[in-house]
């Protein structure tokens, strides 16, 4: 076996059915009582419920501003809030664009975070934080970021749009797929990603045709929190910084970037990633013969997400511009990074075709 670095990160993880009730508790085992509740604009109801269920003598206010890509002004905004209501922790119920508000204000404040994931992105077992000012999203690390405790409550991803479970849900496979080829890969994330990605596209195809399935939403959950790890353990490469990158400056949709690019990321690394796409494509339960790549690509296309840059709202002649800002400070990559490949690769993305 190779030698390998396993740098754990500290979680607590409830995982289960009607979980949500289990925040009291937890605001509690924090020495907690004065919670903010962050939502995005989309989920003040589910923000106003938990609000009422925790009453006043655990939550002191909902902020529902959160959106995507961490907007400094955003964040500003709720930490002057929390500053104001004395909140001794943040509660995010959403999206990633949720916890990343409240890793955000734990960032700058140092609150104690109990987070309640309701998509597949991921960001709750990762110590990164990315945040956009003046047009420019930048990433950092730090474990001032990591939320403390993580709440999947199965029942609150039933009414995830069609679209956001499949977008969200490859974009957790792509935490896998680049965690299996990642310069710091070892066999315990191996392990998680491989499960995470059967998992996965297991349960898309089963809740494309059916939302509500409660054993496909479980599994989904559950791949997403094995993704997440895998995220959060090892370092990244092509994949999501062409996304940070494309994603951030051109304020496309982060599920989405991630969705159209990753069968185009994983061809370009796939002749220098061999063993990881025999692990992904095992995982993908795609017939004999079909490519890593194409698996992907197929999984998106068949059940409904979008597979082309030109309809998520990216223009061809920024194409050249997302190859620069991706090369400004390039992750560690298998493949060389070489500028006219990686512009023959935007060009695929942008038609939707479907890669080798
Ligand atoms: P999102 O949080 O913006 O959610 C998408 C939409 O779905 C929102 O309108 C939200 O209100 C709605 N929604 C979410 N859950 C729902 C539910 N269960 N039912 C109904 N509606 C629901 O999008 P996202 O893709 O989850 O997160 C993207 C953001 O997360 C980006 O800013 C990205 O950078 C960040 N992210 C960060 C990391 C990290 O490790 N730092 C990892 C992944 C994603």
């Amino acid at each position: 076996m190779q030698p390998f670095v396993y740098n754990a990160l500290p979680a607590r993880v409830i995982f289960g059915h009607g979980t949500i009730s289990q925040v009291s508790t937890e605001i509690h085992n924090l020495g907690c009582s004065k919670a903010l509740i962050l939502t995005s604009p989309g989920q003040i109801k589910a923000g106003q419920t938990l609000q009422a269920s925790l009453g006043p003598e655990l939550a002191v206010g909902l902020f529902s501003k959160a959106i995507l890509h961490t907007p400094v002004d955003v964040t500003e905004e709720a930490v002057q809030l929390a500053q104001t209501l004395a909140a001794d922790c943040v509660v995010a119920l959403g999206g990633g664009s949720t916890i990343g508000l409240g890793k955000a204000i734990a960032l700058r404040t140092d609150l104690p975070q109990i987070v309640i994931p309701t998509t597949y992105a991921g960001s709750e077992a990762t110590a990164v934080l990315g945040q956009t000012q003046d047009g420019i999203k930048t990433t950092q690390k730090s474990m001032k970021v990591l939320p403390e405790v993580i709440i999947y409550d199965v029942d609150l991803t039933l009414g995830l749009s069609l679209r956001t479970t499949i977008t969200s849900g490859i974009n957790a496979i792509a935490h896998a797929v680049e965690a299996l080829y990642a310069a710091e890969a070892n066999p315990i994330t191996d392990l998680l990603a491989e499960q995470g990605i059967e998992r996965l596209a297991r349960a898309l195809p089963i809740l494309s045709k059916d939302p509500q399935n409660k054993d496909a939403r479980s599994d989904a959950l559950y791949g997403a929190w094995a993704c997440s790890v895998c995220a959060g353990t090892v370092g990244f490469a092509l994949h999501h910084k062409l996304c940070h990158a494309i994603g951030g400056t051109f304020n496309l949709s982060h599920a989405d970037t991630h969705t159209v690019l990753l069968p185009h990321t994983v061809a370009y690394n796939a002749p220098f990633t061999n063993p990881a796409m025999v692990k992904v494509v095992r995982n993908l339960g795609i017939p004999e013969g079909v490519s890593a790549a194409r698996g992907i690509y197929d999984l998106a296309k068949n059940n409904g997400a979008p597979y082309a840059l030109k309809d998520i709202g990216m223009k061809e002649e920024d194409l050249e511009r997302a190859v620069d800002v991706a090369l400004k400070n390039p992750y560690p990559n298998p493949a060389p990074l070489e500028r006219e490949k990686m512009l023959a690769l935007l060009r695929d993305a942008y038609e939707g075709r479907r890669p080798a």
